[in-house]
């Protein structure tokens, strides 16, 4: 017996990670709170769902014809994408094929939460370069941080939580200027943005691809991401993913998705409507904001931001506190849904911002 008398112990490098748990208990309100659809998925996924059998459950999930499907959809070819167990996956499992000991993982802060919290689970560093007071994409000083230990810089386009966007020069140029890294643009509130760097897929040696079906399409409670690549990264990726880790309800309902481009556009001219009217909102209310072009808004409420969160749940209305991240002290991030949803969401925001003004008043 080989007894040393610690028991198991993880890696330096987990001991030293920081636990996310993420708020998701007691969300039977209207949800601001997670950038999701608001609503319901198409109701084309509902009627596949329903007349999936017992059977069907009995086998291994297998990506691959639906994977056929969706680089169709998205105009690449099968070998350059995979289908993943929501893009937090696609994340994940990047990091896990290209950041080694000693590499950095380039990151425009504030950003995506799990870019940092998969990249401290790998031997590598993550560098993080600070937006200005506009939160607008940091282009000149991400190119300055660049190094030849640059692995992977990560740029989710539109960011969360700001809603800022990086041009397509802004991204060639970084994928230039990087040409040992791996450039992800995550483009998981492409919907709202409608700009995409996907066409470049192949064409630019080092550009990967992040979609999401978790927020226009609302298939979130599904978990399927979309990661596609140059032929050449792409079988890395393949080496190091699960085949069995999307599975099989997930993949039967991806194509009704895909088909009910009637109820995505739907949704997504909704939203865009309502994050306009939302917006002036506001601006009237005397809000400050940052433009946004993803469902969300990120607004700055001060020190009261807690107070502000607290109440606007007492109304029926749920949004997320984001003063943790870099650079957004006393700021909240608001999901936009429907239009219906955010007029109804606007009454509650003015009571709330009443409220917290005549008790800063007192
Ligand atoms: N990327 C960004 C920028 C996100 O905001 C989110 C979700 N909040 C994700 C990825 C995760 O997407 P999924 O649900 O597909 O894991």
């Amino acid at each position: 017996m080989a007894k040393t008398g610690v028991g198991p112990v993880p890696r330096a490098r987990v001991q030293a990670m920081k636990e996310y748990h993420p708020p998701l208990g007691n969300r039977d309100a209207m949800r601001l709170d997670f950038n999701e659809n608001t609503i319901a998925c198409s109701p084309k996924v509902k009627e596949v769902l329903g007349r999936i059998s017992a059977g069907a459950l009995t086998r291994y999930p297998e990506r691959e014809p639906v994977e056929r499907i969706v680089a169709g959809h998205v105009g690449v070819a099968a070998e350059q994408l995979v289908l993943t167990n929501g893009v937090d996956e696609a994340i994940h499992i990047l990091f896990e094929t290209f950041l080694d000991e000693g590499d950095e993982l380039l990151l425009p802060v504030p950003t995506y939460t799990m870019y940092e919290v998969y990249a401290s689970a790998t031997d590598a560093r993550a560098v993080t370069v600070k937006a200005a007071e506009d939160l607008q994409f940091p282009f000149e000083r991400l190119v300055s941080a660049i190094t030849t230990r640059t692995k992977i810089v990560a740029i989710a386009n539109p960011n969360s939580p700001s809603g800022s966007v990086a041009t397509r020069e802004q991204i060639l140029e970084i994928a230039r200027q990087a040409p040992d890294a791996v450039v992800l643009v995550d483009e998981a509130y492409f919907h709202f943005f409608g700009e995409t760097v996907m066409d470049l897929i192949g064409s630019v040696p080092n550009l990967m691809v992040a979609r999401t079906f978790s927020k226009a399409y609302g298939l979130a409670g599904l978990r399927l991401g979309v990661l596609a690549g140059p032929v050449d990264l792409m079988k890395w990726v393949r080496r190091v993913l699960s085949p069995y880790s999307v599975n099989s309800l997930a993949l039967a309902c991806l194509p009704a998705a895909l088909e009910d481009t009637a109820y995505l556009g739907w949704y997504v001219g909704e939203v865009l409507a309502a994050r306009g009217e939302f917006e002036k909102a506001l601006d009237e209310v005397g809000v400050r904001r940052w433009p946004s072009r993803a469902n969300f808004v990120l607004v700055d409420i001060g020190e009261k931001h807690r107070e502000f969160v607290r109440l606007m749940s007492a109304g029926g209305v749920l949004v997320r506190d984001r003063s943790n991240d870099p650079g957004c002290d006393g700021c909240v991030r608001i999901t936009i849904g429907t239009r219906e949803q955010m007029g109804a969401a606007v009454e509650v925001l003015r009571k709330t911002m009443s409220e917290i003004r005549r008790e800063g008043s007192k």
